[in-house]
């Protein structure tokens, strides 16, 4: 089954899923259409957008026009609404909001990829990154907890070390889980910043 064919199973005709910020419904006819989830109530005064090019210049900045790095930040903006009828287009404007997510699901889902352990990602860091995995477990629940937790809208899935078995996450009824399986560049720079944050302190003269 191809990635489309999966999501007109996910979301067949008269359904609706959250993914993230994103609203999804699909009217009687099979028409798809994606809002952000605070417009959920009515289309009214909603702009049209109807190709990916236009989502994916919507998703580079917020509300008060600032960039966006991190696409699953959750400052997607409000105001937009955008229709297809044919399951790989809808894929694609999906893409341009949240690159890659709905791909990851589903392989998640049929057990093709594994979540990396924090742990792994921080010992394959090079250069300035390397003191990276230096950080206790402390350090990395707080990255779990302000980098991911409030800056991301992505559910983690990875576990700290690998010692430390994760469940893998079944999705609640209604949801897309936007998951993450590794730590992004995000997460290893705040880790990075924290080990040498405690570095500094313990060896101030
Ligand atoms: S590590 Fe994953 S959950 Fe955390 S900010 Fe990066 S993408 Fe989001």
């Amino acid at each position: 089954m191809t990635l489309a064919e999966t999501l007109e199973t996910l979301l067949p005709p008269d359904a609706e899923l959250r993914f993230g910020e994103i609203y999804l419904t699909r009217d009687k006819e099979g028409t798809f259409a994606a809002r952000h989830r605070d417009d959920r109530e009515s289309e009214d005064g909603l702009e049209r957008i109807e190709t990916r090019e236009e989502l994916r210049e919507l998703a580079k900045f917020d509300a008060e026009g600032e960039y966006r790095p991190l696409k699953t930040a959750p400052t997607l903006r409000r105001g937009w609404i955008t229709k297809t009828g044919e399951a790989a287009d809808f894929l694609s404007r999906l893409d341009a909001l949240y690159p890659g997510v709905f791909a990851t699901w589903v392989a998640y889902q049929n057990g093709e990829i594994d979540p990396v352990p924090l742990r792994d990602t921080l010992e394959r860091q090079t250069g300035m990154y390397k003191f990276s995995s230096s950080i206790t477990d402390q350090m990395a629940n707080e990255i779990m907890r302000s980098t991911c937790g409030k800056g991301c809208v992505r559910v983690i899935t990875w576990p700290i070390d690998s010692r430390c078995p994760v469940s893998r996450l079944k999705p609640p009824a209604k949801i897309l889980p936007v998951i993450c399986t590794e730590a992004c560049t995000f997460a290893v720079s705040e880790a990075r910043r924290l080990a040498k944050e405690a570095y500094d302190k313990a060896n101030a003269v």
